[in-house]
Formats: structure tokens, sequence, C-alpha cells
């Protein structure tokens, strides 16, 4: 039995976690096995990695098996972990298509949530440039699937969270970059009218985020900073520094839960306003930083969970479709109202996925941390209401909380996705925690 949770560490439960050394080990696990799910290296953060009854551990499946650089395409098991991508290719001059906000995720959790990253709005999800998949189902059989082999598998395994059988290897496009830097520019939106202007204003760069401050009330709620990138290029990389820079990140980590009471409001803002006012004073230049500050800030200080101490923390991610807005407002009114504080909360545009079961649509999303508590439970629950009454929806890699019917509300292929898990005899059979409370 191990101790089991998500990166938010809420809920935490124990239970079996089986290990696997290779894929045909992994398809008989598969197929043996009920109430399983699998596992990358749960940067999930809710209860989507781990089984009903048993979670199969897929780290095991670390081999890269091809490249080919003319096509970009990498060939490799679905436990191979993006940082382990990014440092065997950038210094040779390719970088993933889509990147998530940290490097320690697998192939098959990128696949399983369908990630985004900072430029989703022009180059899709991961699922996007995924060529095909191989995946074990419970009925023994492991199918090839892409846009032209098992379609329908293939859309349900694309951001499917595990739920369609587990994922042995996948075909991955990776593209070419000059260098591994990233040529930066800040905004600084007053309010959040303001950062939704400059969101569009941006969308022709590759990449656009906006961090934003959930604290700040009145005339400046939902003041933001917004960050542009483009990878540099060679030509114009300032004298001296090297093309591919290797990742000076992780030599910091905190090295226990802190006590709950360091985490108060009073901190929370303290922090929000130096954040925003320090990024100010850097509106309209341009930096050049490395991939790493740039893509996975966070990973800079090893496990940062813990800073929410024992109880853990609640990610939550919500949409709201284009022209709703106001909802959005709505929900900062809210969270601001309670003091309810997130470290680096995150808006972004978004455009519509292909998978399923994907999280995007046209729309806005935002995504916050907030420490569990009773109070911060409920309030979550209430923004659950207003996401689903303005046809929004909420992610599921990092859900831990939504209920029943915003969950259905908010996904329309749900039918579908449960017809095809019929059909494919993963009902019952290929089961989370996530997928019993959602009553899938
Ligand atoms: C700091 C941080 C920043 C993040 N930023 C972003 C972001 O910008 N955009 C975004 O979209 N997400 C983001 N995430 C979420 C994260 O990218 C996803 O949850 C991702 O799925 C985690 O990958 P993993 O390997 O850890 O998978 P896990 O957390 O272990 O599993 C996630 C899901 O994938 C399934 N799964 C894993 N491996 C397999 C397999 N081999 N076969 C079948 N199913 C499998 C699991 O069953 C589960 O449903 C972030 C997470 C963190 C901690």
């Amino acid at each position: 039995m191990r101790d089991l949770s998500g990166w938010g560490r809420y809920p935490r439960t124990s239970g079996p976690l089986g290990m696997v050394s290779d894929v045909d080990d992994a398809a008989v696990a598969t197929a043996l096995l009920s109430g399983v799910v699998a596992r990358g290296l749960g940067r999930s953060y809710g209860d989507a990695a781990i089984g009903r009854e048993t979670t199969l551990s897929a780290t095991g499946l670390d081999r890269m098996q091809s490249f080919d650089p003319e096509t970009g395409i990498l060939a490799a098991e679905a436990g191979v972990s993006l940082a382990e991508i990014i440092e065997t290719f950038l210094p040779r001059g390719f970088f993933p298509k889509v990147v998530p906000g940290t490097r320690f995720v697998t192939i098959g959790g990128m696949i399983a949530s369908d990630v985004h990253g900072k430029n989703q709005h022009n180059d899709g999800t991961f699922g996007d440039h995924v060529e095909w998949i191989m995946l074990a189902l419970p009925d023994h059989r492991v199918l090839r699937c892409s846009r032209a082999e098992n379609p329908e598998i293939f859309a349900a395994t694309i951001g499917g969270m595990g739920l369609t059988g587990t994922i042995l290897s996948a075909g991955i496009q990776l593209k070419r970059v000059e260098t591994g830097w990233i040529r930066q520019k800040t905004h600084a939106a007053r309010n959040l009218d303001e950062a939704i202007r400059c969101l569009q204003q941006t969308e022709d760069a590759t990449y656009t985020v906006a961090w934003i401050d959930v604290l700040a009330r009145g005339k400046s709620m939902g003041r933001s900073l917004i960050l542009e990138g483009e990878h540099e290029t060679l030509s114009d990389l300032p004298w001296g520094e090297i093309p591919f820079p290797t990742s000076k990140f992780g030599r910091i980590s905190v090295p226990m839960e802190m006590p709950g009471w360091m985490l108060n409001g009073a901190s929370i803002r303290a922090f929000n306003a130096g954040y925003y006012l320090n990024g100010a004073r850097h509106a309209g230049r341009d930096r050049v930083v490395t991939w790493d500050a740039y893509f996975f800030p966070l990973d800079g200080i090893g496990n940062w969970n813990r800073i929410y101490g024992r109880r853990g923390f609640v990610q939550h991610q919500c949409v709201i479709p284009e022209g709703a807005e106001h909802v959005l407002f709505e929900i900062l009114d809210r969270l601001s109202a309670a003091g309810a504080g997130s470290f680096l909360a995150v808006l972004k545009r978004l455009a519509p996925a292909s998978g399923l079961m994907s999280f995007p649509m046209k729309g806005l999303t935002l995504a916050l941390d907030l420490p569990v508590s009773p109070e911060n439970l409920t309030l979550l629950t209430q923004i659950d209401g207003l996401v689903a009454g303005a046809g929004g929806r909420i992610y599921l890699a990092k859900d831990a909380l939504q209920s029943r019917d915003t969950f259905q509300a908010g996904y329309p292929d749900l039918d579908r996705f449960c017809r095809l898990r019929d059909d494919i005899g993963a009902r019952g059979r290929i089961a989370s925690k996530l997928s019993a409370r959602l009553g899938l």
C-alpha cells in the first residue's frame, strides 16, 4: 500500500501501486487488473491519477524508440518525461510543440490530459501534435490509434484522463528552434478589462499568458502582467550567450510541509502586490530569458506544493466561453471579497481542442491555487456553479471537487465518450477516483 495523491496533496488516499518495467508487462497488467488507471509523474492536482482500486505506474516505460530529424517525429514510451525530451533534443535544435507549466510530466500524462501551453490559441494542444498512440485495452488488445486508424478511440484517448486504457507509447512531433532562449515582453494591465484586451492584442505572438493578482480590489481588480514570448533566433541572441543553455533549476527545495499560519491573506496579498509592481517596472521592454525560466518558473523550487502545509491545496481551472466574460468579473469579485488569495493565478485565451474530453474551448481560462479549508471549498463550489451557468467547464487534470452536474454540463461529448468506454470494455475495469466521483 502506498500513500497516493495528486500534486495538490488533496484528496489523499492509500492503495496499491503496481510498477511495470516494459510495454508487454503494462499491457498484461491493464488486461488483468480491475478498477485500475495508469499514472505518470502525478502532476495532475486532484484525484485523476489514482486508481479506483489499483494504480499502475507507467514511469518504467522510459525508453525513447526513434527520432526522425526530417519530420521531427519522436517515438517514445509513455513514461518518458518532458524534462528528458528537452534535455535530449534541445541541444540538437528541437523543442516540443506544446509544453505545460512544468516539465516533470510524462508523455502519457500529457496525452491523457491533452495539456495546453502558452501557445494554445495558435498551435492547439499537445494532442494536436500526436501522430499515433499504442494503447493497451482491458480485453488484451493493443491497438495502434491515429487520425486514420481507430480514430474514435484516438479522439477519446486524447484528453480521456487514462480512461480508455494504458498508453504504452506514442509518436509526437517536435519543432525546430534556433536557440533555447525566449525573448519575453511584459505588459502591465491595470485591471481585468485591460488584461483581456491585452491578451487579445498579443494573440499573434507565439506565446502569451497573463499572471493575475486575484486579491486586488476596486479599480485594480484583475490587474495583471501579460508575458509575451518568442523563440530567440541565433542572429538576435545577445553576444556571448551560448545558444542552448542547460537548466540551473531545481537547486532549491521546500524541505517540509510549511505550518498553515505562514500562508495567510496578508502574506499572499503582499506577494501578489510585490510581484505585480516589480513586473510592471519591466513593462514594454524586451528581456531574453532561458527556456526554463519562461516555461517552467515553478520548477525552480522543488516540492513547492509543501508550501500549502499538511491540508494541501486545490488548483482550480475553469474556462469561460467567449461572450460570457462578465462571469470572470463575478468570479474575481467573489475571490477578492473572500480574501481568497492565490500565488501566481493565470489568465489565458483558449481556442477549441479536438479530443472528445479535451478541456479547451474558445474563451478565457482562469487557473488558481487555494489552500484547502472549508471556506475555500465552499467558495470554489459556488464558482463551479457560475462556470456551469456560463456554459464553461472545469479542467479534469486540476479537478478534485466538481459535482457530477457541473461535469455533465461542461462536457457535451460525454455520452459519446461513455459509449466508447462501453464498446471497448473499459467501463468498470479502467477507473480512477476521479471517474468514480464523476460517475463515469
Ligand atoms: C506546476 C504545474 C503546472 C502545470 N501547468 C499546466 C499547463 O500549463 N497546462 C496544462 O494543460 N496542464 C498543466 N499542468 C497539469 C499537468 O500538465 C497534467 O496534469 C499532466 O497530465 C501531468 O502529467 P503526469 O505525467 O504527471 O500525469 P499524472 O498526473 O500522473 O496523470 C494525469 C492523467 O493522465 C493519465 N495517465 C498518465 N499516464 C498515462 C498512461 N501511460 N496511459 C494512460 N493514461 C495515463 C492518468 O490516469 C491521469 O488521468 C500543470 C501541473 C503542474 C504541477
